[in-house]
């Protein structure tokens, strides 16, 4: 995604990209980190330095009539009052909030 969008902007490098990934995404922030050197080597975003921002996973519960956040090991219940809820309204999260392209000068 990122390759992509450095490539039609002209870009040589990429200094900096985030990513929003959600508890519930199944993805670990501390794998992405150990993952990112070996994933981005030889490509585009070689060296460039990853920032994640962890999004909470929250229900929306009908009884309290609000979002409530879970963490990532609550079954889908409301952590309040205990109420089951399937409505995942955050956590399923992945995906590239920014990236800080390198364009070469004049481009
Ligand atoms: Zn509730």
């Amino acid at each position: 995604m990122v390759e992509k969008a450095a490539a039609s902007a002209g870009a040589t490098g990429v200094e900096k990209v985030g990513l929003r990934v959600g508890t519930m995404s199944g993805a670990i922030p501390e794998a992405l980190d150990g993952a990112w050197p070996i994933a981005t080597a030889g490509t585009i975003m070689e060296g460039a330095e990853l920032e994640i921002e962890t999004v909470m996973a929250a229900v929306w519960c009908p009884t309290c009539a609000a979002n409530q956040p879970i963490d990532e090991f609550f079954a889908l219940t409301c952590p309040v009052c205990g109420t089951p809820t399937g409505q995942l309204t955050a956590g399923r999260e992945f995906a590239v909030a920014y990236a800080d392209l390198v364009t070469p000068p004049g481009a």
